[in-house]
């Protein structure tokens, strides 16, 4: 990296994609979307995604951000066509416009439709015009509750003042936002209506989100569990919902509200198994390739990556892990157990 910019290799150079063909999984599913942890670093530290003194990853572990552009481009040429970068915070991440700017070469050649980010929008007011400018058109954004202090509380060092900053410095520059809130139980379910009614007010779509029980937290997650199903049967006390065939590629599925005329999503991996139609997969920050966000199966893409210029070995190593992508999750929030079924956080596979 120089000057903040990505020196890419001849083979992989502006442009140009060397088209592989389509990664069918043994399920016949075809993986269009990557999902990449670019850190698993955080400016905040929410209750139900980290412990508060969390230890990252030594900086050696993790991807260098040219090794993260080759690996994203290795994905491409084997047909991925969205793109997602995620943390940890993907904001924080030093120089991390030079990796998205480089990106975007993708959507310059049409390899990949869209490119585009899940944020806590700390750092959104700095970002939001160059995100725009790199290609960028929709972006996700983190919020649990619209009350400063209960924000404060959730995100243990979050401040909600310039997470609204940067949400109004995002629609200024053109992005479209999605708004993803965790629903917990105690904490934020009787906001969840005011917080549809301000999404759908200025335009932005909401998904709600179950807690997954992934990794160690200080808290026990059972208390705070929320299943959607009682959401969803609640809010129909209040307002009309359809259902409606809209997809992002992603696991949501989508209702539109007759009274505020937007959308709401709802993503259950707890109460909806919804694995059977999934197109994606997860790189961490270190290379590792998750195939599902709920099993421990992983398969290393760094050792590959780093030990040759070429992508020969890289691509090797891809193909076989498609071949293992298994059919689903299997998560259950166990009171007896209260072990997370999966033990790494999600700030390390990403959201
Ligand atoms: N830091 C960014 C953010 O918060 O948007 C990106 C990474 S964060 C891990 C991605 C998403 O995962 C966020 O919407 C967050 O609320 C959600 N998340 C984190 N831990 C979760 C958990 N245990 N269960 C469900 N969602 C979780
Ligand atoms: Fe950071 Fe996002 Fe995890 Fe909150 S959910 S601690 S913002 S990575």
């Amino acid at each position: 990296m120089t000057d903040g910019k990505i020196v890419v290799p001849a083979q992989a150079a502006i442009g140009q994609v060397d088209a592989q063909g389509p990664m069918i999984d043994p399920f016949g599913r075809a993986v269009t979307y990557l999902r990449v942890s670019v850190t698993d670093r955080c400016d905040f530290r929410c209750v139900y995604c980290m412990a508060e003194d969390m230890t990252f990853l030594p900086k050696r572990e993790v991807l260098s951000l040219e090794e993260l552009d080759r690996l994203c481009t290795a994905f491409i040429e084997k047909g991925v066509r969205k793109l997602r970068l995620t943390g940890g915070e993907p904001l924080v991440r030093k120089n991390i416009m030079g990796l998205i700017r480089s990106l975007g070469r993708h959507l310059d050649s049409g390899a990949l439709e869209e490119l585009t980010l899940t944020t806590n929008g700390s750092q959104l007011s700095r970002y939001a015009q160059e995100l725009y400018d790199c290609g960028v058109r929709r972006i996700n954004v983190s919020i649990d509750t619209l009350d400063p202090q209960k924000f404060k509380a959730v995100t243990r060092w979050g401040d909600l003042g310039k997470v609204m900053d940067g949400i109004r410095a995002a629609t200024a520059a053109g992005l479209q936002i999605k708004i993803n809130m965790v629903a917990l139980k105690d904490v934020n379910e009787h906001e969840i209506v005011t917080m549809l009614k301000w999404c759908h007010e200025h335009g932005h779509d909401l998904t709600l989100i179950e807690t997954m029980p992934l990794g160690e937290i200080d808290g026990d997650r059972t208390d705070q569990y929320l299943p959607l199903s009682t959401v969803r049967a609640r809010l129909a006390d209040e307002f009309t919902l359809t259902d409606i065939p809209y997809k992002t590629g992603g696991p949501a599925r989508y209702v539109t509200i007759e009274e505020t005329g937007g959308r709401l999503g709802f993503i259950t991996p707890m109460t909806h198994n919804f694995c059977e139609s999934c197109n994606r997969v997860r790189v961490t920050c270190t290379g590792q390739l998750y195939m599902c966000l709920g099993q421990e199966d992983m398969s290393d893409l760094r050792a590959p990556l780093r030990a040759s210029e070429g992508n020969d070995l890289l691509n090797a190593a891809i193909d076989e892990a498609i071949g293992r992508k298994p059919k689903g999750h299997d998560f259950v929030i166990d009171r007896n157990r209260n072990q997370p079924a999966v033990s790494r956080h999600m700030s390390v596979t990403g959201g």
